[in-house]
């Protein structure tokens, strides 16, 4: 789940972090009144969940209250990359020396959290990731440990922060990764943590992931969720236990296992064909949760024909074959389906499903070619 940054740098401030002056308005009055609290110099800044709003112009700097409110007004009517902005975030005006980049992240090769830093942090850091790597560093946090003071130390030197920022410097890592911890993050990110002209830093953007696995114990941030902000297909998802990523391809994928599933996606694409979802239903899932896979796929426009890829282990392949059925007369619409059932009583089950006028492949490889072919078959017609 991903948090705005109002609220990701509340948090901050929470843990230590020096932010800005500011507040959240929904209106461009209430832009204008904050505005002369905060003394007029403010940058009003569009609350959407994407990254680059810089480049999008929905960060801007406005000199008056009454600028505020008309440079509010525009940015309250305006799309972020598709996303319409409810919120705006009227902060007092930083002024910037340099930018840093700092964010603290899961290495899951390392199985650990790193801390990762840059002098050149601000809207460009993907092309320093990508065209000066070496000015980025990372330090390694064993879990058990926690972080050390030394580890910020190191990153400060590595980064050549000069050397009275260093306190302040140590005490913003610090926080972010108790930030981190506290939260059941999977990322916290400041970009940019700035140096003012008096040598002073602060964190002006925030970016925070919650690991959506650890809400249950975590349902004060449970409550920040946005559902404005969701695709509705994420939501009904969510609603019904699924883990579904929507993408672009046009073989509908349903697999019971996250690993089956990522397994069916490759080989779809082994095969020439491009998977428009990643569906994991879980393992014994009833007819309401199948009903509920089906419809998120048939949705999706794109879908040209659908793979069902069930391994019938403690749920039986006949119950799953009655799940699929029942779960069929329930939703709206068809499209071609190829099923490929393996497990106990997969004959049953298999025997059923083909009486239903589905497809049924005797291999994953055969389920993937029959999947392509139907899908472009419908295309033709
Ligand atoms: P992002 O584009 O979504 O990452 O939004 P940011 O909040 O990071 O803002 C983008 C850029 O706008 C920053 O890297 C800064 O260069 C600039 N910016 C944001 N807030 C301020 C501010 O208070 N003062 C100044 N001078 N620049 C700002
Ligand atoms: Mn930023």
């Amino acid at each position: 789940m991903k948090l705005h940054e109002y609220r990701s740098k509340q948090l901050f401030s929470q843990h230590g972090i020096p932010i800005p002056r500011g507040r959240v308005a929904m209106t461009a009055r209430e832009a204008k009144l904050i505005a002369q609290e905060l003394g007029g110099r403010v940058v009003i800044k569009a609350q959407v969940l994407v990254g680059g709003r810089g480049k999008a112009g929905g960060i801007r700097l406005v000199d008056s209250p009454e600028e505020a409110e008309e440079v509010a007004t525009h940015v309250l009517g305006m799309q972020v990359k598709g996303l319409p902005v409810r919120r705006i975030l009227v902060d007092e005006a930083a002024t910037i020396k340099s930018e840093i980049y700092l964010s603290v992240t899961n290495d899951r090769n390392k199985q650990c959290p790193v801390i990762i830093a840059s002098a050149e942090g601000g809207v460009d850091i993907e092309e320093v990731a990508r065209t000066k790597p070496e000015k980025i560093v990372r330090v390694h946090v064993d879990p058990l440990l926690g972080m050390r003071q030394y580890q910020a130390r190191q990153l400060a030197a590595s980064i050549e922060l000069s050397r009275e920022c260093w306190q302040e410097f140590g005490n913003i890592v610090w926080g972010l990764y108790q930030t981190f911890v506290d939260t059941d993050a999977t990322l916290a990110e400041i970009n940019p943590l700035v140096i003012s002209e008096n040598n002073r830093l602060l964190a002006i953007d925030g970016k925070m992931i919650i690991d959506d696995n650890a809400l249950f114990r975590r349902p004060e941030l449970a409550e920040m969720r946005d559902l404005e902000e969701e695709k509705p297909a994420e939501r009904e998802a969510r609603r019904f236990g699924l883990s579904f990523v929507k993408l672009d391809g046009n073989i509908g994928c349903m697999v019971n296992g996250a690993g089956l599933a990522m397994a069916t996606m490759d080989v779809i694409k082994l095969f020439g064909g491009e998977p428009a979802n990643f569906l994991d239903i879980g393992g014994g899932a009833g007819a309401d949760k199948v009903a509920a896979a089906f419809n998120l796929i048939l949705k999706d426009e794109g879908v040209r024909a659908v793979l069902i890829n069930i391994f019938g282990g403690i749920t039986r392949c006949d119950e799953v074959a009655r799940g699929i059925l029942a779960a069929l007369k329930e939703v709206e619409g068809t499209l071609p389906m190829v099923v490929r059932l393996v497990g106990t009583n997969e004959d049953q089950g298999r025997h059923m499903l083909r009486n239903a006028n589905m497809v049924v492949a005797t291999s994953l490889g055969d389920a993937a070619q029959k999947a392509i072919q139907l899908s472009t078959e419908g295309q033709s017609t």
